[in-house]
This record gives structure tokens, C-alpha cells and sequence, in this order.
């Protein structure tokens, strides 16, 4: 049975709730949801439901077709002035001897790395440091785009932002124009956590809030650069909260359509002050992405980490709203296996990446940044499982 036809069962059952049908048939009809019904599917939707309805969603809008990108992370400093109490990953200013902070020579050092390898991002995020400041920056990006122009730089986020523009006493506007000026592409989702203050004072007090993070990304749309938006779920927040973060973004999203990428972050618990707090299960991680998929009807792409949330899981959200996994990483990201994430070293080549998505029946793109096809993998036959052939990524294990 297509997806439109289970979605039209499903409005045909006599037995489901007339809430849930309203909602159904809305989705049929491509209406938006409104908040009460996105808490209301939180509370009352099972995965069954909102595995049809974020279905027939993801099949109208990108059919079978299933996407990944190429790329690398640099992660410039895991040293932070910050002190996020869900932060595995950062070491505070004082204990700075137990972390590493690059300088823009080593940075360099990891971009020529690859330079005979077919990627065509790099994903760089991490801590704050005040060295790391708007000339680190500029200059770091300048020469990586003297190097490999057409590696995309796809930079920090309003958190690195809004701490290096204050200090430089530059409004997000005029610092964003400036680095785009140095070979600044598009900016990553990450930072915006749970916007709601209520949450967000308590997990991740001292940093940007979600009206600063927002400004950002708005300057950022204004100035032709495309971004993503994460949403940090699954701790202490409770459900009405996801969906005034999802709003939020939404409604920036009507007012620029600079969003590429919604991407729901699991809350893990290991390794730092939050460790108390239990983790959700995968029926909930499902449940999740598929009412992010109902919510968020003007976002083109829903993206599961594979790293973060494990490969069987990334499988099974494909039916459940998601169409990106993001991509053949190797081992340069340390920010969800410090947090005790499923994959410790996460590495996929390109043709594990093809084949964990063909297994459940979908057609592997890999994309660009910007989801331009790279290369289409529906009918392609790979010669050899060798590390060492075209397809497979600089590093894996
Ligand atoms: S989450 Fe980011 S801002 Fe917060 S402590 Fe960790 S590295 Fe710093």
C-alpha cells in the first residue's frame, strides 16, 4: 500500500480519535498544524499514526530519495567559556590543560588532509575561547578558501557568533557580511537547544538566547546564506516546549525561507552534570521525528544523525519523516561520542552509507550542502568492498 493510500485508511478508521482524524486530514490536505495540535500529537499520537502521516509527508515532498553529503569536521577548541550543563564535550577556561585549542596553522594542517579525497564540506563547531575571535576566523577562512575554493565552509554557530561579534563590537548583521566577505558559506544548527527560557536558563544559562540564536540566523538568511536548526530534546523539557521551539523556527522560517534542515539532537547522558537525568527510548526518538516531519511544513528536510542516534535507527527513521542522515563521517567529531552517543568512533564509508539505505528501500542521493545531486546512487554497483576504492571515505573504521 502507497503512503497516500495507508494515510487514506487511516481517515477511513472508524475507531480513531476525531482529533487525531482532524489532524490526518489536514495533513491530506497539506494544512498546517497549529501549536495545540502539535502538543496534542506529543500527547496522544502513536507511532503508528504519526509514522503515516510524516510519511506521506516525506514521500510528497522527496519521494524514496534519501540524502548524504561528504564532509569532515574541524572542531577548534573543545575549551569553553561557557558551562552547558548537558556538555560532555567542553572542558571550562580553568581546566583548559585536559582540552585542545587550535591554532589556524593546525586547522590548515586537517584541510590539506583531504585534499585528495571527494568531499565537499567541511563542518567546523566547538567551544569558545576568546583567541578564537573574528581575525582567527577570517583569517582561517580566507586561507581556506585560497586553498580549495569550492570546499564548502559551513561555520559555527550563534554561539561562537555572538560571543566573537561583541567583542568586536559589530552588530550579527555587519560580522556575518564581514566573514561571508572572508569565504564564510552557510552556518550549522547547532546551539539552539530548547528555546523556551523556562529550560533553557537551566540547561544552557550562560550562553546566547533564543532571541539572539534566532537573530543570527535571520542575518544570515538576510544575506543569501542558507542554514540549519537543531532542537535539543529529550531531558528535562516537556512536550509543549518542543513545539514553541519548533514554532519559533517556523515562523522565522515563514519570514525568510533561509532554513534548509530541521534536526532533532537526542539528549544523551554520560559524562557530564545531566547524567541524572534518563534517556528517552527509540519509540520516542521516532515519535519525534515524525511530528517534527507534521510541525515544520516549511522546512524541505528532516535529518537524523546517524552517529548520534545509531545505523539501525537512522533506518527505521526513514519511514518516520526523515530524508537526510547526514554524512560518510569519519572520526574527526568528538561531540556525540563524549556524550555516549550509540557510535564511538563514527565512521561510514560512502558505500556503507549507500547500502544501510538501499536495505530499507530507499534511493541514496549524495548531496551537496545545498542539495545539489553529487551523485545518484539508485543503480550504481559498487566493484569492491576495498577501503581503498573510490568510494569509500578518506577514514573509516
Ligand atoms: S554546548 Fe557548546 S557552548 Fe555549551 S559548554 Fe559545550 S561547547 Fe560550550
Amino acid at each position: 500500500m502507497n503512503a497516500t493510500k495507508k494515510l487514506d485508511f487511516l481517515i477511513q478508521d472508524k475507531n480513531l480519535d476525531a482529533d487525531l482524524k482532524r489532524i490526518a486530514r489536514k495533513v491530506m490536505q497539506a494544512e498546517r498544524i497549529t501549536f495545540e495540535e502539535g502538543v496534542l500529537l506529543y500527547e496522544r499520537g502513536e507511532l503508528g499514526y504519526l509514522g503515516v502521516l510524516a510519511n506521506y509527508i516525506r514521500e510528497k515532498r522527496h519521494g524514496d530519495h534519501t540524502y548524504f553529503n561528504r564532509n569532515f569536521h574541524i572542531e577548534p577548541t573543545n575549551v569553553c567559556v561557557y558551562d552547558c550543563k548537558f556538555c560532555a564535550y567542553s572542558r571550562l577556561i580553568k581546566q583548559r590543560d585536559e582540552g585542545w585549542e587550535m591554532d589556524v596553522d593546525g586547522m590548515m594542517d586537517i584541510i590539506r588532509k583531504y585534499d585528495d579525497e571527494p568531499v565537499t564540506e567541511v563542518h567546523i563547531t566547538g567551544g569558545v575561547v576568546p583567541k578564537q575571535n573574528l581575525d582567527f576566523y577570517a583569517e582561517f577562512f580566507k586561507r581556506c578558501k585560497a586553498h580549495r575554493p569550492a570546499l564548502h565552509i559551513k561555520g559555527l554557530t550563534p554561539v561562537e557568533y555572538y560571543y566573537i561579534f561583541k567583542k568586536a563590537k559589530l552588530t550579527h548583521y555587519e560580522g556575518l557580511k564581514y566573514l561571508k566577505a572572508c569565504g564564510l558559506d552557510s552556518m550549522p544548527g547547532g546551539g539552539a537547544e530548547i528555546f523556551h527560557a523556562d529550560v533553557r536558563e537551566k540547561i544552557a544559562g550562560d550562553k546566547c538566547t533564543a532571541e539572539q540564536w534566532l537573530d543570527i540566523h535571520e542575518q544570515a538568511h538576510n544575506l543569501g546564506m542558507r542554514t540549519n536548526a537543531t532542537m535539543l530534546y529529550g531531558h528535562i523539557e516537556e512536550f509543549w516546549h518542543r513545539v514553541d521551539h519548533m514554532e519559533r523556527l517556523r515562523q522565522l522560517q515563514d519570514k525568510t525561507g533561509g532554513f534548509q534542515t530541521f534536526i532533532p539532537l537526542k539528549f544523551r547522558n554520560q559524562g557530564h552534570q545531566m547524567s541524572d537525568v534518563p534517556e528517552v527510548s527509540v519509540i520516542e526518538d521516532l515519535r519525534n521525528y515524525a511530528i517534527a516531519r507534521i510541525y515544520m511544513d516549511n522546512f524541505d528536510h528532516i535529518k537524523a544523525y546517524w552517529a548520534m542516534i545509531s545505523r539501525d535507527t537512522a533506518q527505521l527513521s526513514l519511514a518516520f519523516g526523515v530524508d537526510d542522515i547526514d554524512g560518510t563521517l569519519d572520526d574527526t567529531t568528538k561531540i556525540y561520542s563524549m556524550a555516549g552517543a550509540e557510535e564511538q568512533h563514527p565512521g561510514m564509508s560512502t558505500q556503507q552509507v549507500v547500502e544501510l539505505i538501499k536495505h530499507v528501500g530507499r534511493h541514496p542521493i549524495e548531496r551537496d550542502t545545498l542539495y545539489q545531486v553529487v551523485t545518484d546512487y539508485k543503480d550504481h554497483v559498487f566493484e569492491t568492498t576495498s577501503k581503498a576504492n573510490y568510494y569509500s571515505l578518506p577514514v573509516v573504521e
